[in-house]
């Protein structure tokens, strides 16, 4: 374990390794990442794999179309191969509120100058010919969306710091954080302290805890998220989908599986990895109800995860308005498709200074200068 480094990162899922990738692609020299877990133990090796660049707000589709630009160039900027497939990505509307929110989003997307179409009945059957389009009442495709399965994004991000010499250790959880003079200074981990320049928490689930550590407050909680596989079919669905109604999304992997999920009302235990069964036969009856081929099809996995999510549900990205020096990459729901452009632009920040207009908007103290960003097309019962 170093005893002083440039930079300490709190976590090694997506968004530390992406951050500590930048900064050493940017030049940065002794960085250390810190993760209390196994690897891909956190969100990054529980989700559905989704890349997605365009939502309904502009602050998100700039980020995000960012992002999935970077996405479509990452094996050869890392030297491997995350395996990112250009499948395409589809939001459905059920609802003439969605239906509505889709317009919108059209024309936000043809002044940011992000590929994406509206398609009407025709183009539904064609580009989804497994669903009920009788259903749909309006949707977007994006030809460059698609799936980064994190089997292989987390092991080329992870092969990539450590050929630039970055240290991962996982195991190793950070236990406090010190601060001088109002700024981070140092953090503890394995009863060690290590002298840090900068501190970034990529934390997940636990970002308000570890921020806790350094004596200040973060907006938002942990939540859990669960999906369930279904067993391999013959090619049925092309594009990753959301059904924006039914806080539902999918997609089927290159194995032939179908992997997807939902959100249900109700109580819940926010910070749980247990499954269970509402969630599943809410999901299954989604899937089946607008895919009918799917309801002969049986279930072969369930589980869980938990990301941070903020109270507008966007990215926190940024150093902390109260602690010089202690950066954020928190409040990921979002977090595979926005994981190269947080990396690249927190990187950015830390290394100039700059704060680039993309992520302005996401300043970890929006909210408590009352700017939240309404973002009305993510698969999230509760906005
Ligand atoms: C079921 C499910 C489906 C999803 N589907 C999608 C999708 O299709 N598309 C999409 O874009 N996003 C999706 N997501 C969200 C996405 O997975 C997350 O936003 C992303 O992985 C978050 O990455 P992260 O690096 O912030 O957090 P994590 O991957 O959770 O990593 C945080 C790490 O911090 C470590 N840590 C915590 N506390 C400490 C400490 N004190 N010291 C050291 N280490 C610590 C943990 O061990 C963990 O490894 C999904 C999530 C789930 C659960």
């Amino acid at each position: 374990m170093p005893r002083k480094v440039a930079v300490a990162i709190v976590g090694g899922g997506y968004h530390g390794l992406s951050l500590a990738f930048n900064l050493a692609d940017r030049g940065v020299r002794d960085i250390l990442v810190l993760d209390a877990g196994y690897f891909q133990g956190g969100a990054s090796g529980r989700n559905g794999a989704l890349v997605r660049g365009g939502f309904s707000s502009v602050e998100w589709t700039r980020f995000f179309g960012h992002s999935l630009n970077l996405w479509i160039g990452l094996s050869r900027k890392l030297g491997h191969n995350v395996m990112f497939t250009r499948r395409g990505y589809a939001i459905v509307a059920e609802t003439d509120r969605s239906a509505a929110m889709v317009e919108r989003a059209l024309k936000v997307h043809a002044a940011e100058g992000l590929r994406s179409v509206g398609l009407d009945r025709a183009g539904v059957r064609r580009v989804l010919p497994a669903i009920d389009a009788d259903r749909v009442k309006a949707a977007i495709h994006f030809a460059n969306g698609g799936t980064a399965p994190h089997h292989a994004a987390m092991k080329a991000y992870l092969a990539a710091c450590r050929e630039r010499g970055v240290t991962v250790r996982y195991g190793t959880q950070v236990t406090a954080i010190e601060r001088t003079g109002g700024r981070a200074s140092a953090v503890w981990a394995a009863g060690q302290r290590i002298d840090a320049d900068a501190v970034a928490v990529a934390a997940g689930a636990h970002n308000p805890d570890v921020a806790r550590l350094a004596g200040v407050e973060l907006d938002g909680a942990g939540m859990r998220i669960e999906a369930i596989a279904v067993a391999p079919m013959r090619r049925t669905i092309d594009p990753g989908i959301a059904l924006i109604d039914r806080a539902t999304y999918l997609h089927q992997t290159g194995r032939g599986e179908i992997v997807g999920g939902c959100e249900i009302a109700g109580e819940k235990p926010r910070m749980s990895l247990a499954s269970d069964m509402p969630v599943m036969a809410h999901t299954a009856r989604h899937l089946a109800t607008m895919f009918p081929s799917l309801g002969a099809a049986r279930v072969l996995r369930q589980w869980a995860g938990q990301v941070h999510v903020s109270s507008d549900f966007g990215p926190l990205l940024g150093q902390h308005p109260d602690l010089r020096d202690l950066w954020l990459s928190a409040g990921w729901l979002y977090g595979v498709a926005g994981a190269p452009a947080s990396g690249d632009l927190l990187a950015k920040a830390i290394v100039t200074g700059v704060i680039d207009d993309r992520m302005a908007p996401f300043a970890v103290d929006r909210r408590r200068r009352n700017r939240p960003i309404v973002e009305e097309s993510t698969v999230n019962l509760e906005h």
